[in-house]
């Protein structure tokens, strides 16, 4: 996740003192500018009210600083570093200390501070109090106190498994996970299909649709489920650094990367596990919920796009095209002579990325707009479907004519069909716009609507260029039925402009 710090500074007070300019609306602008630019959603705004110079004096620096602790924050967004930095020695310490142990970054308009990367110097400048050494030797101490934790079968996390909570341990350090009786009967339900042979997109459809929710979003997604079934802590072992998240900038843009480490520790916990081993093991057993078990089948699916695409013009799926190495893979119509263009695959994996994010916007937008206008829409489609009511019956009466007209030698046979077609067409569209302006029908959309946006967000803040194509491919499949491509103009400089058609699985 992601949030922004906002605060002003002295200077910023008296500039605003003298031209009357909202400064904070103008950092916000500053912030939602970079954080498009870095395609980056801001889920949280921290905006300093007061203008306090310590940290007890800045209430929203608080807040934040407790959240990047606890690494619930990738990154924060500020207009500059010394809006986070400012305050006396032990402020700053506490704050660079927060934001290295937890590899926040602080992203201003000019540059990324990684505490991650040892040769971001401009990051130590930032904590001079702080040498280099003493952050490695904290940190490698902090990590060794992990470790042997771990060993000892104690959970050391911060987040607990789904499934579990934790408590403290009695008369020594350290905590143990406990079971949570709702979740786990999730949980084994999950196991219980999986072990079935029943793949997590399907599972995932089936806990939705018996109402449950994981922990922190409002449905399941595939991913979820899988990295569910792949944790051995539901057969009662704990496992540290295992995979451990790593970021990464690539193009300015962040991705978190999650490398499956090779050595990881893998030991019995002091906890009740919620399957045995050998159920979990059948569970894993299956190739449905264990990508990149089998490299024969990731080398198999190259193409995070995969059927999802189609061709605008014939309808084909677009089909991943590899050149000779070193050439970027291309998306094209795999019909000869189709006249849609094809592009760079990673182009157009690029811009649905985007339009999903702009489809979430959208959504937003319209539940807003929804909510707002309810009573209003009310009494104008009541009005507006009496209307289409007569015009139905009104069209239902000349049907009805076009019978007695041939009966009556009026109408010969062509003309008859011709006009009784068109008046059924007529019926067809009317019985359509029915539905459309009927409140229950629109309340029903959105609805629908609602719940696709925390598939939205998820999608967004879990796709990376890191996930193999086809987890990549199973990511867009939870969230949409097919996209239509057109692309008319071929040609350097012209790379990106083809037309993409979003169908949302509602
Ligand atoms: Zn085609």
């Amino acid at each position: 996740m992601y949030a922004a710090y906002l605060r002003k500074s002295r200077a910023d007070m008296e500039f605003e003192k003298a031209s009357g300019i909202d400064t904070l609306k103008r950092h916000r602008d500053l912030i939602k500018q970079n954080a498009e630019y870095r395609n980056i959603l801001i889920e949280e705004w921290y905006e300093e009210v007061v203008s306090g110079e310590n940290i007890e004096a800045r209430p929203e620096v608080q807040k934040l600083l407790r959240k990047v602790e606890l690494g619930l924050i990738e990154g924060v967004f500020v207009v500059d570093i010394d809006r986070l930095a400012r305050g006396d020695t032990a402020d700053q310490a506490r704050i660079a200390k927060a934001f290295a142990y937890s590899s926040t970054l602080i992203i201003t308009p000019n540059k990324i501070y990684d505490p991650n990367n040892e040769a971001d110097e401009e990051f130590f400048e930032f904590g001079l109090f702080m040498s280099r050494r003493e952050y490695k030797i904290i940190n490698r101490r902090l990590n060794r106190g992990r470790v042997s934790s771990v060993n000892e079968g104690k959970f050391v996390g911060s987040t607990c498994p789904y499934g579990y909570t934790k408590e403290k341990l009695k008369g020594q350090k350290g905590f143990k996970l406990i079971i949570l009786e709702e979740e786990a009967k999730i949980t084994k339900i999950i196991f219980d299909l999986a072990s079935k042979n029943i793949g997590s997109s399907n599972i995932a459809n089936h806990l939705n649709k018996i109402g449950s929710k994981p922990r922190k979003a409002d449905v399941w997604v595939s991913a979820t489920i899988r990295d569910i079934i792949a944790n051995p802590v539901y057969y009662g072992m704990i496992k540290w650094n295992y995979r451990k998240t790593e970021k990464k900038m690539i193009n300015g843009i962040v991705y978190k990367s999650r490398p499956k480490h090779k050595e990881y520790i893998l030991i019995q916990g002091l906890h009740e596990p919620i399957v045995t081993k050998e159920q979990w093991e059948l569970a894993n057993s299956h190739s449905k919920n264990n990508i990149g078990k089998s490299v024969k089948k990731d080398l198999a699916m190259q193409n995070p796009l995969s059927g999802l695409v189609k061709c605008e013009y014939c309808g084909r799926t677009m089909q991943r095209r590899n050149y000779r190495s070193g050439h970027i893979d291309g998306l094209i119509c795999p019909l000869p002579h189709c006249k849609n263009i094809g592009s760079h695959l990673y182009l157009v994996e690029d811009a649905i990325i985007k339009s999903l994010k702009s489809i979430l916007n959208e959504y937003k937008q319209m539940i807003i707009d929804f909510e707002k206008e309810e009573n209003i829409n009310n009494s104008i489609n009541n009005t507006t479907i009496e209307i289409i009511q007569k015009e139905i019956e009104k069209t239902d009466s000349q049907l009805n004519k076009t019978y007695e007209l041939l009966e009556q030698g009026v109408y010969d046979n062509e003309t008859f069909i011709k006009r009784s077609n068109y008046l059924k067409n007529k019926l067809k569209d009317l019985n359509g716009k029915i539905d459309e302006y009927n409140l229950d029908n629109m309340e029903n959309n959105v609805e629908k609507i609602k719940n696709t946006i925390p598939k939205l967000k998820y999608i967004i803040n879990n796709y990376s260029i890191d996930l193999s194509p086809k987890e990549r491919n199973e990511l867009l499949k939870d969230t949409i039925n097919k996209v239509i491509y057109k692309k008319t103009v071929k040609g350097k400089g012209h790379e990106k402009e083809f037309s993409l058609k979003i169908d949302i699985k509602i």
